[in-house]
This record gives structure tokens, C-alpha cells and sequence, in this order.
């Protein structure tokens, strides 16, 4: 198979707090993410995405939240190992698309300099990451401010 496509989704719930990493960036606001590890609920989705394209598990066995290790765990250094791990399988990102569902704090300030974190963390190019970012309308616990959702879609290519 040279195609693989998988798809990943992460909820996290909100607190009060100064800000919140987001697909590697810092993002000043009035929250924060209430995690075991950095809660960058970006590359979460991205990372179960690209593991679920290659029936390679899902983040919760490659990296257990009872493992002391990854307490407070740097997203960008997971997805990394993840990466390498998709590599070694044969595979790169074709390309990945985002979706991000919160009320607050507004993303397209930040979209660009997301894409270019996500980019530098998967070795690809830019152009084939897409960061879309949607509010729900403050319809249900997303909406009320009580969480924010990412979904991810990604194709993995075959490498010559
Ligand atoms: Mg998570």
C-alpha cells in the first residue's frame, strides 16, 4: 500500500490558567488545559492520527498516563518519536488537516505560526498542513468553555 489515511480526535477540559500549548505554540488566554502531559490537544489528535493510518495503536499505549514519564510530557518531543516510528515503518505525512473546536481562545492569530511549528516537528513542508479552527456555537461543554476538541485527518505516504 503507498496511501494510508487515518483520522484522530482529542477532547480536553479547561480550567482558568494563563494559556495553553496548542500544535507546539504557546497561546496566552484566560485557560489553561487540564492534562497529564502538556495537554497540547493538537498534537494529540495528529499523533493518533498518523498511529491509526498505520494500525500502530493509539497515544494512550505508546505513552501511558500512568507512566511517570510522561507527567508533564513535551507533545512536540511525542509526536517526534511518533514521526521516527512511521518512518521506520516506511511512511511520511502526506499531508494533515485540522480541525479545531473551542469558543476561546480565537486561533487564526495563530494559525500560520501553528502550521509552521507542526511542520518543523513532521520534517514536511508547510503547504501540507491545514489548520482550520471552528467555535460550536456555545452548544454544549465546548460551547459553554468547559473543554476544546481536535480532530485530525492525515495521509501517509509510502517513502521511496
Ligand atoms: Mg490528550
Amino acid at each position: 500500500m503507498m496511501l494510508r489515511i487515518g483520522q484522530g480526535f482529542d477532547i480536553h477540559r479547561l480550567e482558568s490558567g494563563e494559556g495553553l500549548t496548542l500544535g507546539g505554540l504557546w497561546i496566552p488566554c484566560d485557560f489553561r488545559v487540564i492534562a497529564h502531559s502538556d495537554g497540547d490537544v493538537v498534537l494529540h489528535a495528529v499523533m493518533d492520527a498518523m498511529l491509526g493510518a498505520l494500525a500502530l495503536g493509539d497515544i494512550g499505549a505508546l505513552f501511558p498516563d500512568t507512566d511517570p514519564r510522561y507527567q508533564g510530557a513535551d507533545s512536540a518531543a511525542l509526536t517526534r518519536i511518533v514521526r521516527d516510528r512511521c518512518c521506520h515503518q516506511g511512511y511520511v505525512v502526506g499531508n494533515l488537516d485540522l480541525t479545531i473546536l473551542c469558543e476561546r481562545p480565537k486561533i487564526s492569530p495563530y494559525r500560520d505560526a501553528m502550521r509552521e511549528v507542526i511542520a518543523q516537528v513532521l520534517e514536511i513542508a508547510v503547504d501540507r498542513i491545514s489548520v482550520k479552527a471552528t467555535t460550536c456555537e456555545q452548544l454544549g461543554a465546548i460551547g459553554r468553555r468547559e473543554g476544546l476538541a481536535v480532530q485530525a485527518t492525515v495521509l501517509m505516504l509510502a517513502h521511496a
